[in-house]
């Protein structure tokens, strides 16, 4: 076996930097490219809880698996759209989020609200990994 090929250390961070510069714009573009999608149904709403139900829930299933959240037009906080039942009409969208260690719910349009995705938040608190 001949010794694999040597890379400096240097090269190896300016290739993995270019990596990460090159991701970093391929996920800007599928951010905005499921964001503009998605604003096409900002306004919209089944007359039904269930379709409803379902619609939020695989809007978030693709945001999940983008490690998108959406951000509460009242806050600002990272949540995820989900539909409340409300009366005998098709629910309401409500933008659920943990704020102050507590979980809260904010919105409450009967149609699909205006929405702005940004990155999900680290799982744990956020203290720790900001730190350069
Ligand atoms: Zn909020």
């Amino acid at each position: 076996m001949s010794a694999p090929p040597t890379i400096s250390p240097t090269d190896a961070e300016t290739t993995l930097q270019e990596l990460n510069l090159e991701l970093n714009r391929l996920q800007r573009t599928i951010r905005l490219t499921i964001q503009e999608q998605l604003t096409k149904l900002v306004g919209c709403s089944f007359d039904d809880l269930k379709l409803n139900r379902e619609l939020a829930e695989s809007i978030h299933q693709l945001l999940e698996s983008h490690g998108l959240r959406v951000q509460c037009m009242e806050c600002g906080h990272p949540a995820i759209l989900r539909v409340l039942p409300r009366g005998d009409s098709g629910g309401v969208f409500v933008f659920d989020h943990t704020i102050d260690g507590k979980r809260t719910f904010h919105g409450g349009r009967k149609t699909v609200p205006m929405i702005r995705l940004v990155a999900k938040p680290p799982r744990k608190t956020r203290r720790t990994s900001t730190q350069a």
